[in-house]
C-alpha cells in the first residue's frame, strides 16, 4: 500500500474537515503518499487535476470550517456503470489503492456499489487497453473505508454521524432564541428542522429545548392528532406557558404518509387556537457553521481509524464503516450499515411505524418517551402502578451547564409517574438547614435552556452532627428517595450518608448520584453533564484567539479547568489542533519543555505562523502558565512571540449544549426507575449512573471510593487518555516527505 485517497460526497457536514485533515496527515505519518479526490465522485469520474496529492500544510487551519475543503457534489454519472468505469480508471491511473470516502447513505452505496463492481470494471478497463496488464494486476482490488457524514444521524454503524451533534447545535440555539421572543408576544411558532427520512434532529432539539410538540417520520401521529395538539397547547396556555413552539421533521408525515408541512400546522393552530402563529423553516443554517467539538474530535479519530483499517485491515472483500459506539471507535462492514439503514425507509414506507422506530434503537425510544412527557402541560392525572416515593432532589459541588435541565426533566418524569418531589436549595446546606421545598409542574418551565443550577449548589460535604440535622429533615418532610446531582462533593456526601444508614434510619432509602461537573472528574461515569458544554466555550474561544495569532508569529498557552484531571485539556487540544495538551496526569517535566520549545522554534522557522499550546490548571505546580508562557516567549525569540489565556470562569458559563441537556435527561430518566425498583427491595442499593461503553449503568456507591483518586481528585482509570497519542501525531510539524500548497497552520 503506497497511496490512499480521501474525498467527500453528497451533502456536507461539519466535521468533514477534520476527518479530511485526520487522513491526510494519519497517511503521511505512516509513510505514504495521500491524495484528495476534489468535488467527490464527480472528481473520481472526472480524473485529470481532480485526484492529485494533498500535503500536510494543506488541511492546516481547517478545524474550525463547516464544509469541506476539497469539495463534494452530488454526481449522476457515477450512478451509471460508465461513469463507475470511467471513475475505476481515474483511480488506476492515479495510482490509487485505498479509499477514504465520508459522505451520507447516498455515497456510501455508491461505495459499495464500486466496491463489488470493482473485479469486473478492472478487467474491462484492462480488455479495452485502458490500462495495462501490471496496472491490472496491481489494482487487482481496491481498499475502501466509509466515515459517515450527514447532520441527519440517519445512517447505521455509527451512534452518531459527523455533523450531527453541530446539525443540533444550530437547531436548539436557534429554538432558544425563538422561545424568548415567543414568549415575549404569547406567540406560537413552527419550526421545521431538516431530516427527511430521520427524525433524530426533529426529536432531540425537541428534547433539548423544551419545544411543546413534534412531529418525526418514524411516529406518524394518529388521527385527530390536529385537535390533541392544540388541545395540548391550549392546556399550556392555561397553565401559564408563554411561548408554544412545534418542532417539525421536514420528513413528517401523517399516517397516510400524506406530507404534514409547518405550513400546515401553522394553519391548524391559527384555525383552532385563534393564535398568532410564524414558520420558521431553518434550512441551511443548520448545515452551516464551526463543528462542535464533539463532531471535530468524532471525525479526527474516525479519520485516523480509517487509515489504520486500509493498512491493517483485512477487507478487500468487504469495506467497512468507522463510526463511534459507546465513546469508542468502532469498525461495522458496510454491507451490514446500509442494510439496516434501508430496513427502516422500508418499514417507514410500507407503514409498519413501529418496528421503524423501534430499528433506530432503545435511546431513541426512550428519549421520545421522555419528550411526550416533558412538553405535557401538567403530569398525567393517573399515576403509573406500585409505590409511589416522595423524591428530593439538590445540586451539589460546582455549578455545571445541564444541571438545569436535568432538575426539570426529574421534576416532570417523576411527578407523571405519580411522585411528589421535593427541591432542597443550595446542596447539602440546605439539606442540613432545611431548605426544602414541594416542586410543582412549572415550576421547572424554561429550565431547559438555563446554564447555572438554579436550585443553587455549593461544595458542602457534611460532617458530624449534620448527619443528624439530615436525618431529622428526611424524617420531617419524610423524604423516601434522593436524587443528587453534581460533583464530587456531592458524591462524598451521600457516601458518607449510605455508610451511616445503619445509624440513621432515614438514610436507609434508594439513593442516586448523577454525574454533573464541567471537569468530566467523577467515577463511574465516561461522561459528566456539563464537560460537553465546557469543552465547547473553551474550543469557542480557542478559535478566536487562534485567528487573533496568526497575524503575528504568535504562541499561545492557555489554560483551562478541569482541577487534575486533563480532559477539558487533552480533548481542546484535540478539537483545536492545538501541538501540546499538558495534563497532570502525564506530568510536565524540564525535559519535555525543551524538547517543546525545540519543536515550536523548527515549526516558525519552517514557515508557521501560530503556536498553540493548552495546559489544565493544574498540570504541573512549578512550571505554571505563566512559567511557561516567559520560557517560550524568552526562547522564541525573534521567531515568535507569546501570550497567554487563562479562561476562568466562562468555561463554567452559558447554556448547557444539546448533548448535556439530552445527557441529563436520559440519566434522570433511568434515575427513576432506579428507585421505582430499589425502593421496594429488601436491601437497598445505592448508586451513580453513568455511561460506560455506550450504556447507562449503576455503580453501587460502596464501589465508589476504590475507583476514585481522592488526593487528585479523578477517576483511577480514565478511558480518553488512550487518545493522546492521535493528538501528538497529527499536531506535530510536517514530515519530510510530506507535499505542500498552502501556508502552514494548525
Ligand atoms: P448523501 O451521501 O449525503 O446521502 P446523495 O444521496 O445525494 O447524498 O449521494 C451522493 C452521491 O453519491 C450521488 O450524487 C451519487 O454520485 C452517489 N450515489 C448515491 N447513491 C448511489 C447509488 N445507489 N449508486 C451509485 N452512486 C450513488
Amino acid at each position: 500500500m503506497k497511496r490512499i485517497a480521501v474525498l467527500t460526497s453528497g451533502g456536507d457536514a461539519q466535521g468533514m474537515n477534520a476527518a479530511v485533515r485526520a487522513v491526510v496527515r494519519c497517511t503521511l505519518d505512516k509513510g505514504l503518499e495521500a491524495y484528495a479526490v476534489y468535488e467527490g465522485y464527480q472528481g473520481m469520474v472526472d480524473g485529470g487535476d481532480r485526484i492529485r496529492p494533498i500535503g500536510w500544510n494543506d488541511v492546516g487551519g481547517v478545524l474550525q470550517y463547516g464544509g469541506t475543503i476539497i469539495g463534494s457534489a452530488r454526481c449522476q454519472a457515477f450512478r451509471e456503470r460508465p461513469g463507475r468505469l470511467q471513475a475505476a480508471r481515474n483511480l488506476i491511473l492515479a495510482g490509487i489503492e485505498g479509499l477514504v470516502i465520508i459522505g451520507g447513505d447516498g455515497s456510501l452505496t455508491g461505495a459499495h456499489i464500486l466496491q463489488g463492481e470493482w473485479t469486473s470494471l478492472v478487467a474491462e478497463l484492462l480488455s479495452a487497453g485502458e490500462i495495462s496488464p501490471e496496472q491490472a494486476a496491481h489494482h487487482r482490488s481496491m481498499s475502501i473505508v466509509g466515515l459517515v457524514g450527514s447532520i441527519d444521524n440517519d445512517m447505521f454503524g455509527t451512534d452518531m454521524t459527523i455533523g450531527a451533534d453541530t446539525a443540533l447545535h444550530r437547531i436548539v440555539d436557534a429554538l432558544d432564541m425563538i422561545a424568548s421572543t415567543a414568549a415575549s408576544h404569547q406567540r406560537s411558532f413552527v419550526v421545521e428542522v431538516m431530516g427527511r427520512r430521520c427524525g433524530y434532529l426533529a426529536l432531540m432539539s425537541a428534547l433539548a429545548s423544551g419545544a411543546d410538540w413534534v412531529l418525526i417520520p418514524e411516529h406518524p401521529p394518529e388521527a385527530g392528532w390536529e385537535a390533541r395538539m392544540c388541545q395540548a397547547m391550549q392546556r399550556g396556555r392555561q397553565e401559564g406557558r408563554r411561548d408554544s413552539i412545534v418542532v417539525v421533521a421536514e420528513g413528517a408525515q401523517d399516517r397516510e404518509g400524506r406530507p404534514i408541512s409547518a405550513g400546515y400546522v401553522k394553519q391548524v393552530l391559527e384555525e383552532q387556537l385563534g393564535e398568532d402563529t410564524r414558520v420558521t423553516v431553518l434550512g441551511h443554517v443548520q448545515r452551516g457553521g464551526s463543528p462542535s467539538a464533539f463532531d471535530r474530535n468524532l471525525s479526527t479519530l474516525s479519520g485516523a481509524a480509517a487509515v489504520e483499517e486500509i493498512i491493517t485491515g483485512n477487507y478487500h472483500s468487504e469495506p467497512c464503516v468507522i463510526g463511534i459506539q459507546g465513546n469508542k471507535i468502532s469498525s461495522t462492514p458496510l454491507s451490514a450499515c446500509i442494510e439496516k439503514t434501508q430496513a427502516v425507509a422500508t418499514a417507514i414506507a410500507e407503514k409498519r411505524f413501529d418496528q421503524a422506530i423501534a430499528m433506530r434503537g432503545r435511546s431513541f425510544v426512550q428519549a421520545f418517551k421522555n419528550v411526550r412527557t416533558l412538553m405535557k402541560a401538567a403530569p398525567s392525572p393517573a399515576a403509573g402502578e406500585g409505590k409511589r416515593l416522595r423524591i428530593a432532589v439538590m445540586n451539589a459541588g460546582g455549578p455545571a451547564p445541564g444541571m438545569n435541565p436535568a432538575v426539570r426533566a426529574l421534576v416532570r418524569l417523576a411527578k407523571d409517574r405519580g411522585h411528589q418531589v421535593l427541591g432542597i436549595s443550595h446542596g447539602f446546606k440546605g439539606l442540613i438547614g432545611d431548605d426544602i421545598h414541594e416542586m410543582g409542574w412549572m415550576d421547572v418551565a424554561g429550565w431547559s435552556e438555563r446554564g447555572g443550577a438554579e436550585l443553587g449548589a455549593n461544595r458542602t460535604v457534611p460532617e458530624g452532627k449534620d448527619f443528624y440535622a439530615i436525618a431529622q429533615n428526611l424524617e420531617k418532610h419524610q423524604i423516601e428517595a434522593l436524587v443528587m446531582i453534581g460533583g464530587w462533593a456531592g458524591y462524598a456526601a451521600m457516601i458518607g450518608m449510605h455508610q451511616r444508614r445503619d445509624t440513621f434510619g432515614a438514610f436507609d432509602i434508594p439513593m442516586v448520584c448523577v454525574p454533573a461537573s464541567i471537569n468530566n472528574n467523577l467515577p463511574g461515569a465516561e461522561l459528566c453533564i456539563g464537560a460537553d458544554t465546557a469543552l465547547n466555550n473553551i474550543v469557542g474561544v480557542v478559535d478566536k484567539i487562534k485567528t487573533s495569532a496568526v497575524s503575528s508569529q504568535r504562541t499561545f498557552v492557555v489554560e483551562v479547568m478541569g482541577r487534575y484531571c486533563g480532559y477539558l485539556a487533552l480533548m481542546s487540544a484535540l478539537a483545536t489542533g492545538a501541538e501540546r495538551a499538558y495534563i497532570h496526569e502525564e506530568g510536565v517535566t524540564l525535559a519535555d519543555l525543551v524538547a517543546d520549545v525545540a519543536q515550536l522554534k523548527e515549526g516558525f522557522r519552517r514557515g508557521k505562523r501560530l503556536g498553540l499550546v493548552i495546559r489544565n490548571e493544574m498540570a504541573n505546580e512549578v512550571y505554571s502558565t505563566a512559567f511557561m508562557n516567559a520560557l517560550f516567549d524568552e526562547e522564541g525569540g525573534d521567531l515568535f512571540d507569546v501570550r497567554q489565556a487563562i479562561l476562568g470562569h466562562m468555561q463554567q458559563g452559558g447554556n448547557p449544549s444539546p448533548f448535556d441537556r439530552i445527557l441529563a435527561t436520559q440519566m434522570v430518566s433511568e434515575s427513576i426507575g432506579y428507585l421505582e425498583e430499589q425502593a421496594i427491595a429488601d436491601e437497598k442499593v445505592s448508586a451513580c449512573i453513568g455511561t460506560i461503553g455506550g450504556d447507562l449503568l449503576f455503580t453501587p456507591l460502596e464501589q465508589l471510593p476504590r475507583m476514585y483518586d481522592e488526593r487528585r481528585g479523578r477517576p483511577k482509570s480514565q478511558w480518553w487518555m488512550d487518545l493522546r497519542a492521535i493528538g501528538k501525531v497529527l499536531a506535530q510539524p510536517a514530515p519530510g516527505n510530506s507535499h505542500s500548497e498552502t501556508q502552514p497552520g494548525a
